[in-house]
Order: C-alpha cells, then structure tokens, then sequence
C-alpha cells in the first residue's frame, strides 16, 4: 500500500488545478483502497460546516453541499478530530442521512480528519456498499493521504486558489452603545480639526485675547443652549458632559494658561491647540480607563473652542431622511446638534466606550461603534447596518443580512418600549417582593445630576472623580457647592456618598503615588486615614452640604479592618460635633462602609454595631477574591464575576447581613447586570445599586419573576463548580422566560 501512497501523492501533486487534483486523489483512493465512494470535505470555520469539494460515489453535481459541523459522522470527525472506522454506519448514534447525497446505499464508513498544524482542515471519507471494517492498515493508510493532503490544501489556500463561501465581512469597532441600525452613512467631514492647527504667532496679543473670550463666551452659551435643548429627552446625568464643558472652560487654571500661550506671542487658535493637548495628554496617560477617557471630552471642548475661534456658523445638519452619522470624533455637541429622529446610529473612528460621547448615546439609545477602521470615502452614501452590541458594521449588505438585522431591529423596539412603558414606577417582582433600586453617580466632575425619578436615591456617588479631573485637591467650599447639588438633587431620598477612593488605578495627577502593587496599596480609606485634612475637609464638606436635606449617608471604602472603621468613625463624629454647633440642622450621616476586601466576610459580625449599612463593591471584591487584576485584558478571563466563589461570598454577606439586622446593598456592576441582577434577588439582596441604562430593564425583569423562582436558581448556582455552568443555566433561564432580548453579546 505504501507504493500507492506514494503513487497518489505523485499524481496529485503534479496537477495545477488544486480542484482537479482533489477529483485524482478521490478516483485513485477508491482505486486503491478497492471501495465505491471516496468524498473530500473541506471545513468552513467562519459557517461552521463541512463543504464538499470532491467525491466519487456521492451525488454531487457542482451544487454547494455541506454538512454542519455538528451534523452526522462527517461533523463528528472534524468535531473529534478522530477517525472513526464503522461497519455499520447506520448503527451509530451520530449517524445522519443526508438525501441530497444519495449515501443510502452506504454501509461502512471510515473517516479521518485532515489536519494540518492541529487545525482540521477537512474530512476525507471512504465508504462501502456492503458492511466493511476496514482493517488497521486501510485506516492508517487513509490517516497517512490524509495528512498529505493536509499540506496540499493548505497550500492552496495560502495561494488563494480556492475560497470558501464567505459570511459577508464585516468591519469590526468597539460597541459604545447597545441596539442595531439599518440605513444610510452620511459622513461629516465638516468639524474644524485641531490637529490641523499650526503654529502661527501673533503681534496683536490684546486682540487675540479678545478673539478668545469671545470664542469661551459662545462655547458657553452654545453649551447652555445645548443642554437646554436636550433636557426633555434624556436622562439627566448624562446631560452633565455639558456641565463638564462649562466647568473646564470655566477653569481659572485652563483660561490663565491659554492666555499665558498667548502672552508668549501665540495666536489663539495655536495657543488652544498647545494648551487642550498638555491636558488631554495628562489624562491618556492616567492608568485608569474611565479617566484615560476623559482626554478625549478634553480634546472635543477644544474643537469646539476652535469652531469657535473661526468665527463660523453654528453647524446645523440638515438631513431629510435619518442617517447613520459618521464622523472622526464623536463629540457630545455634534450628537445635539442632530434632531434625535434624523439620528440613527453614530459611528466614531476614533474614541472609547466610556467617552461621554458614548454616554450620551446611550442614553439617547442610539447605537454607537466607536474606534472603526474605516475608508469614509467609500461608505459615504452607500446603505449599511450598525450592530451596537457587537461592534460590527456591515457596509452594502446582503438581502439575508438586512433580512435578519431588520427582524433584530424590530425586537430590539419592542424590547425598549416594553421596559420604558413603567420605568417611574417602583420595582416589585411578580410576587410582590419590594427591591429597592438605586443609581450609581459621579461619573463626571459637574454634579448637577437632576432627579431621576425612577430610582430610590443614589446608591454610590463616587467622589473622587472630581478630584481626579482638578489640578489641586478642591476646596472645601468647593465640595460643599459639588455635594449640595447632588443631596439637593433627591432631597426626598437618601444619597450614599462615598469617601475618596484614590490609589490603585486611580492616582491624582497632583498627587502621584509610586507602588509596586498599588491595587494593594495605598488605597482609599488608607490613603485618607494618614491625610486627616483632606478627609476631614471632605466629610465636612458633605455634612454641610446636607443641612438642608438631611438625606446624607457616608460609604468608606476599601476597609479591610476594625481599626481602619474606628479611626474612620472618630473623625466623622469630630466633624459632626463641629458643624451641628454651628449650624443645628445637620444631623448625623448613617455610615457605612463597602464590603470589597474579602476579610470584611469574616468580621463582618464583629463590626456591625459600629455601621449603619454595607455596600457590596463586587468590582473589587471579585478582584481580591480571584486575586485577578480588574483592568488587565491578559487575565480578563480570569475575572468571573459569576465565579462559584464570588457568588458563594455574596451568599455569605447576605446570610450575615439578614443575621445581624444590617442593611445591605450590592453596588458593583453586578448589580446592574440583567443576569447579575437577578441572581442576587435570588440571593436574598433586596437592593441593588447600578448606572442609569440598566434601571429600565433591571425593573422589567423583576417585575415578571417571582421571587421563588429565583431562589432555586441561586440556590442551584451555589451548588455549581463552574462559573460558565452558572451563566449557562442563567441563560437557559432567560430563555426559557422569553427575555433572551436582555443578554445579547453586547449585554455581557
Ligand atoms: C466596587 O469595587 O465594586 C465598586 C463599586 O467600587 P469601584 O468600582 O469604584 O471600585
Ligand atoms: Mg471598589
């Protein structure tokens, strides 16, 4: 047989035609191998099938024939990467039969995958009327031309002499904000771009300092008139970006260094590029995401200054049927530019999902991909679809395609104005069972977030990013102002502010800390415990803040021990005893603190009667627990936020909490999660604290489970090993309740 091998291997390899050497390599097998039917399979990854490319014996006229990857004894090769050698085809519990091919006829079966460098390529198959075991030589004999027709095929491949049928390719960006768009792009080219400015020097320094008030006063204005006109439609903490602009642009610091850029003889337009780039360039090289982020909200203020400084129109698109808006950089004004109806996907080459261009498209629930690759000439005008949960924007796309994104299109609606229709309303589950629902604030540096009122008050103010996006610690005048119009905001309903969590991945650019380990290090309430000035300016400033209201709690985070809670406590009540002489309308703040160091689970009974609540930060308790850094992508797969541990640790802070009477609240992302949500009422949590997009369809959720059903799929979950196991059975779950709309890619 050896001979034959080398015979067929010969023969093939001398013809050209890669097609016409697989129909020699099927002839001479069945020649050799003295059997009726020998077929070539070839493994198309991208549709998951086997594609038949040659056979002799099969019914196979040149019409496209494949077989799914998990179909049949053909897939269960490729599957197993095996051969697998019957006598009795028909027998085995995989065996299929596919009409088209006329193997009826066939009784014995022998298969080996064609593997080249560990990936199957193929399946090459011999088959035989009559029952047939095909001896140990046969199949070594089929392994061997298999291997050899492995290094043929790949050849090929590489030599582009054969292509598989082929998905449509789609361009891939960063999914910035959920839901599906079909329509036309239209790309504006028509922003001032600042990395076009040149230097360029002035002689009139007085006028171009005048030409930049000028362009400041407008930008102002121009952003007032913005936020105006977007109050009634979106959710109000998003329209703090345009807060954020004013307050930039009202900097003392950033105006006196674009006027010294001018002093120095610069022209105005120079002067701003120089100045926003120092500032955008400080934030890209922070390590913490979210402010890496804000360079670029730094870089849009500066384009709009720019516009400004040109003296130009105020830019106003006219479109008369909706578009999918392209642009180079996404901004938050060029989206409120745009009547919300003419908007119906936006599409950035460059940026980030947590830009608050990003925000502000979520939460006008417009789909967003951000960072494309992108020929803008060639899409320009041309029909398209953007799928925000994935990333994947499809440019003139197949009948089938939009066929299938447009049915997507349509449950996505249906989805969104089923979970809006009640979003005022409180959240119960189907039971009855009240869950307290809170938001998660603070993400920009304005805190003028107005009343939302679908929420019971704010879970998680986190505190420090205002004094990340400062040059110096903000005064407590200034924090005062900063925690009066949030307190102010919900006066009704209780506000939970945390204290400064810096360090770790987020270190003030003022106040930058060295560490080896800094997610171990010198971290938040650590940190703020050997700088009693600034935690006591602080604390101060949030009492103060809250004379009027009376809704203030105090959350300490990172604490890992007693003593950390008894020093944090002392400075709380010497603040309190200062400020309620002074002003008797202040009372005392409950205080609790954040369960997010896997030591607080043991002391949690020890320390109890020192707080009012506890918040779960499953961000960074997941983080301990799995001892898994939370922002390196190299061991993202690492960090479960279902790992059977961390849920086993929930379990156990609730099975304490209910214990000892503790009021408890999850405030991690988990909480937010559609899955995450539910399994943590299945817990026992009775509030959850998440970011404004999921408080619409957290509620819906709740409001069509009762309360025992997710009981036992907690009580399920705490018995599973696996954390993919848990996620399955939460999706199975979903699916089963008809809300696999929720857990779409760009849900996870
Ligand atoms: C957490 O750790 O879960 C949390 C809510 O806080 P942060 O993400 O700000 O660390
Ligand atoms: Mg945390």
């Amino acid at each position: 047989m050896l001979s034959q091998l080398r015979d067929i291997v010969e023969q093939v390899s001398k013809v050209e035609n890669v097609h016409s050497a697989l129909e020699l390599l099927v002839q001479q097998t069945c020649l050799a191998m003295n059997t009726e039917c020998c077929t070539i399979y070839l493994a198309n990854e991208e549709m998951q099938r086997l594609e038949l490319m040659a056979t002799q014996g099969l019914r196979f006229k040149g019409k496209k024939i494949h077989i799914h990857f998990k179909e049949g004894l053909v897939g269960l090769v490729k599957r197993s990467a095996e051969p697998l050698n019957l006598a009795e085809a028909s027998k085995h519990p995989n065996y299929k039969y596919f009409s088209q091919l006329g193997e009826k006829v066939y009784q014995s079966f022998l298969g080996t995958p064609i593997i080249y460098r560990k990936q199957v390529l193929g399946v090459l198959v011999v088959q035989q009327k009559a029952p047939r075991q095909f001896d140990e030589m046969e199949e070594s004999f089929l392994v061997t031309l298999a291997a050899q027709l492995a290094v043929i095929i790949a050849h090929a491949q590489t030599q582009g002499q054969w292509r598989l049928e082929k998905k449509q390719q789609a361009i891939r960006g960063i999914p910035a904000s959920s839901g599906v768009a079909i329509g036309t792009f239209w790309w504006d080219d028509s922003q001032p771009q600042l990395a076009d400015v040149r230097p360029a020097s002035t002689l009139d320094i007085e006028r171009e300092q005048e030409w930049l008030m000028l362009a400041i006063e407008e930008a102002l204005s121009d952003f007032r008139r913005m936020r105006k006109k977007l109050d009634n439609e979106i959710n109000k903490e998003t329209l703090a970006i345009f807060d954020l602009f004013t307050h930039l642009l009202n900097d003392p610091m950033l105006r006196k260094d674009l006027k010294a850029q001018i002093q120095e003889g610069d022209r105005a337009d120079w002067a701003v590029r120089q100045v926003v780039e120092t500032y955008s360039n400080r934030f890209a090289r922070m390590t913490d995401g979210y402010l890496k982020e804000r360079a670029q909200d730094v870089r849009e203020l500066g384009q709009r200054l720019l516009f400004f400084l040109h003296n130009a129109e105020q830019e106003q698109h006219q479109f008369e049927q909706p578009v999918i808006f392209v642009v180079r950089e996404l901004t938050a004004s060029l989206i409120g530019s745009i009547p919300k109806d003419k908007l119906l996907a936006v599409i950035s080459l460059e940026g980030a999902a947590n830009s608050h261009a990003a925000i502000l498209s979520r939460a006008l629930g417009i789909p967003a991909v951000m960072g494309v690759n992108l020929n803008l000439d060639s899409i320009n005008g041309k029909k398209g679809i953007v799928d925000g949960y994935s990333g994947k924007i499809l440019v003139s796309p197949s009948r089938q395609l939009l066929k299938e994104y447009r049915a997507l299109a349509n449950e996505e609606r249906e989805l969104a104005n089923m979970v809006n229709q009640r979003i005022e309303e409180s959240a119960f589950t189907a039971d009855g069972e009240r869950i307290e629902i809170l938001l998660n604030a603070g993400l920009s540096a304005d805190a003028n977030i107005a009343v939302n009122q679908g929420v019971d008050g704010v879970g998680l103010y986190r505190t420090e990013i205002s004094f990340l996006l400062q040059h110096r610690f903000p005064s407590e005048e200034e924090q005062t102002q900063q925690y009066h119009s949030v307190l102010s905001t919900y006066p009704d309903k209780r506000v939970v502010m945390r204290t400064l969590d810096i360090g770790g991945d987020k270190a003030l650019p003022y106040l930058p800390i060295e560490e080896d380990n800094p997610f171990l290090g010198w971290r938040g309430i650590r940190f703020t415990l050997d700088h009693p000035d600034i935690f006591l300016m602080q604390i101060r400033a949030m009492m103060k803040a809250s004379a009027e209201t009376q809704n203030l709690s105090i959350l300490l985070p990172m604490i890992s021990g007693a003593q950390e809670l008894d020093d944090a406590i002392v400075f709380i009540e010497q603040a309190y005893q200062e400020l309620s002489l002074l002003d008797p309308r202040i009372v005392r703040p409950h205080i609790g603190i954040m369960i997010e160091v896997p030591s607080m689970l043991y002391l949690l009974p020890l320390i109890a009667d020192k707080v009012d609540f506890v918040s779960v930060g499953t961000n960074d308790l997941t983080q301990y627990l799995l001892a898994v850094d939370r922002n390196n992508s190299r061991v993202s797969d690492v960090y479960e936020s279902m790992h059977p541990a961390v849920i086993m640790a929930l379990n156990h802070i609730h099975q304490s909490c209910a214990q000892l009477r503790l009021p408890v609240c999850i405030c991690g992302e988990l909480a937010g999660d559609p899955i995450g949500a539910l399994l943590m009422v299945g817990l026992g949590y009775r509030s959850l604290s998440m970011n404004t997009s999921n408080v619409a369809k957290v509620k819906y959720l709740l409001r069509n489970t009762q309360v025992d059903e997710l009981k036992q799929l907690a009580d399920k979950a705490l018995m599973q090993p696996y954390g993919k196991d848990i996620y399955t059975m939460m999706q199975d779950f979903f699916e089963q309740k008809g809300f696999s709309g929720f857990i779409r890619a760009g849900n996870k």
